[in-house]
């Protein structure tokens, strides 16, 4: 059965239209990560699953039900979890404070503190320090782990490896598998590296200008349509 599904969804800023009539869906356990260039609608289009901006039109359930005009904190509870970009932690409380936090305004289930270091074990020595001071490799392992700390049942990911050095991501990515390993979580993710998109996902979908505008298992789908697709020429 679905788990989400997003259907027709237009998502503006203003008289900019950055999410065009997309419809999507995620099963249990799925991992589809969200590709396109800079400004194609990928972070709004998160954003609008998440509950942080308002559809103009279009409907996200979940299970079956409405989540659509429901504030952040109650998709929360009803099992949607973003890992924003830029990764907004509170800089100035330690890992272990962010963490609790997420988990208080979460659900309970079986990512506990000790699940999510042993997860990404890079955070482990880093748990009572301010969060202000981490590299981007340990912000996003931290932003990823608060996430997990809600115990959703769709894991929003934004911008994985943005920004990341290369062993970053590396570690970031072998963290991943172990996530996606361990359950029924379904992850959308969204990747600017293409290469590690189609290694990672059991399924992508390139948006263009705001639109869904190819969408396939990674076997599926040739280079060459996925380079046309991402500078909108389909
Ligand atoms: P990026 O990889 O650059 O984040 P994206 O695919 O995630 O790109 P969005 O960030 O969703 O794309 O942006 C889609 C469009 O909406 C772009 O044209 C962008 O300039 C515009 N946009 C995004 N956020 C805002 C905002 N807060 N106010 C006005 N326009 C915005």
């Amino acid at each position: 059965m679905t788990l989400l599904s997003v259907e027709t969804a237009t998502a503006r800023h203003g008289l900019l239209t950055a999410v065009n009539g997309v419809s999507l869906t995620l099963d249990p356990g799925e991992v589809v990560c969200l590709i396109g260039a800079n400004g194609a609608g990928k972070t709004t289009l998160m954003r609008a699953i998440a509950g942080a901006h308002v559809l103009a039109h279009g409907q996200i359930l979940l299970n079956g039900q409405d989540m659509t005009a429901l504030p952040t904190h109650r998709r929360v509870r009803a099992g949607i979890a973003l890992s924003p970009e830029g990764r907004r932690l509170f800089p100035e409380m330690t890992l272990r404070e962010n963490l609790r936090i997420a988990a208080e305004n979460g659900r309970r289930g079986d990512w506990t503190l000790e699940r999510v270091l042993a997860a990404f074990p890079q955070l482990a020595p880093l748990i009572d320090l301010p969060t202000g001071g981490f590299s981007g490799g340990q912000r996003q392992a931290a932003a990823i782990g608060r996430a997990l700390m809600a115990n959703p049942d769709v894991l929003l990911l934004d911008e994985v490896s943005l920004g990341l050095s290369p062993a970053a991501v590396e570690g970031v990515y072998a963290s991943l598998t172990q996530v996606r390993a361990a359950g029924r979580m379904a992850m959308l993710v969204v990747e600017q590296d293409l290469t590690r998109a189609l290694a990672f996902a059991d399924r992508v979908i390139c948006m263009a200008e705001g639109r869904a505008v190819l969408a396939g298992r990674p076997s599926d789908l040739t280079r060459a349509a996925i380079t046309r697709a991402y500078f909108g020429l389909t």
